[in-house]
Order: structure tokens, then C-alpha cells, then sequence
């Protein structure tokens, strides 16, 4: 999917994997996830790739980016997607429903126990999606998040409690002003651009959504 190599782990590369085309949503193709693109040659490469959307452009996945994750994680050979969201502050690891389950075998398992702790202290989450089952991984364990439609994501929700408390996980439409709002709280590039007044009336609408939660 990716347009440049600048960045990547030596020796890392597309070649002959063309995972992230079956298992990421692609919403100016209005491509579901978890089906393949019909614009992708399997395990080859994509048909139309000087005119892909930007956001085929843009995504590197972990395997590509990350020097720590290891080359077991190639996406040809384990069917699964690293992806990296620093709105959402998340870690989503895209397992392809024909393989359902082939992140709980090792070495995958004992990774996603690892990151989930290191997660757990950066307030940062990691999701498992395989289709129409989410589950968040915390240092705790799991949390079933059922299904996540393609409208919806998954954002994080820091409880207090002793040691720092546990993070949330919690399914939102897309569309709802309130991603928005944590967006520009959460996220430091956005929070820098925004004006006091904007991050204080954001921080307001998140205070009164918990709250509501919470009732
Ligand atoms: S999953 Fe990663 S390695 Fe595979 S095609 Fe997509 S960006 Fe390239
Ligand atoms: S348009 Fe090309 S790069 Fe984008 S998902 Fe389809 S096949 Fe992959």
C-alpha cells in the first residue's frame, strides 16, 4: 500500500504482501474491512496504484515502521496488520478472519502480552479486531468489545483507581462530536493548535459525556 520507504526498518518492505488491501476499511473506495480491495492483485501488488486513495498512501504498518517488532510479524506470513494511531493512541493489531485466533499462538501472544503492559503505562491501548470481534489486551487481561461496526471506533477511557486505575475501552460512532473533542485534548499536535478557549470547551463536552456514562 505504502508510496515511500523512507523510515523503514532495513531491509523491510510491500514485496509480495498485500494484507493491509484485505483487512483495513478504505473508506473512499467505501471498502469495508476484513474483504479484499477489488482494485488489489493478492500477494502482488495494487492495480491502481498511481491513482490509490491518499489513505492507501499514508499507511505503513507497524511490521514496516517499528524496529522492535520482530520479522515474524511480516503481514504475508502472519496474517495479521500492525497499526499504529496516535489519535486514538492505539495499537490495533487487523487479524484476518481466516486465521481467527492466530494472535493468541506464540511468538505473537507473548508480543501483545508485552505491548499491552508497556500500553497500560504510555495510556495507550491494544485492540485486537478480527472482523466482528474486538478485544482490547490490557496488562489485566481482556475485555471483549463484541462487535465493532465500520462506523465506529474504540477510545480509551483512563478509570482512577490504585496504581494509576484502568483504562477503559469504549465504542463510539465515528461520526460522533465527541471523537473530535478527545482528539483535540488527547492528541499534543492538535492540542498545541487549538485555541485555550476551543481545549477548555473540549475538555468541558468529555467531562459531561463521562458523566452521562456514568449515571
Ligand atoms: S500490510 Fe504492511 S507490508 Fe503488507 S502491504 Fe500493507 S503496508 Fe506493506
Ligand atoms: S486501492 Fe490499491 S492500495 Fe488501496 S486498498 Fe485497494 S489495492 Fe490496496
Amino acid at each position: 500500500m505504502s508510496e515511500t520507504t523512507t523510515g523503514y526498518v532495513a531491509g523491510r518492505s510491500c514485496e509480495g504482501c498485500t494484507m493491509c488491501c484485505k483487512l483495513l476499511r478504505i473508506e473512499a473506495l467505501d471498502k469495508p474491512g476484513f474483504e479484499w480491495c477489488p482494485h488489489c492483485e493478492i500477494g502482488v501488488g495494487c492495480k491502481i496504484y498511481e491513482e490509490r486513495p491518499s489513505e492507501c498512501r499514508i499507511f505503513h504498518c507497524g511490521y514496516l515502521t517499528q524496529s522492535g517488532i520482530g520479522n515474524h510479524w511480516k503481514p504475508a506470513n502472519s496474517r495479521m496488520v500492525l497499526a499504529l494511531s496516535t489519535d486514538t493512541k492505539s495499537l490495533t493489531i487487523f487479524v484476518d478472519p481466516d486465521r481467527v485466533d492466530a494472535w493468541r499462538k506464540e511468538p505473537f501472544y507473548s508480543d501483545i502480552q508485552s505491548w499491552a503492559r508497556a500500553a497500560e503505562k504510555n495510556k495507550r491501548r491494544v485492540i485486537i479486531s478480527q472482523g466482528s470481534s474486538v478485544i482490547a489486551v490490557t496488562a489485566d487481561g481482556e475485555t471483549d468489545l463484541g462487535t465493532v461496526e465500520d462506523g465506529q471506533i474504540i477510545v480509551g477511557r483512563r478509570k482512577r483507581g490504585p496504581g494509576g486505575g484502568d483504562v477503559e475501552p469504549i465504542v463510539v460512532d465515528r461520526d460522533d462530536p465527541i471523537v473530535d473533542a478527545l482528539r483535540l485534548v488527547k492528541d499534543p499536535e492538535s492540542a498545541r493548535q487549538a485555541s485555550p478557549d476551543q481545549l477548555a470547551e473540549a475538555k468541558r463536552r468529555i467531562a459531561e459525556w463521562l458523566s452521562r456514562r456514568d449515571t
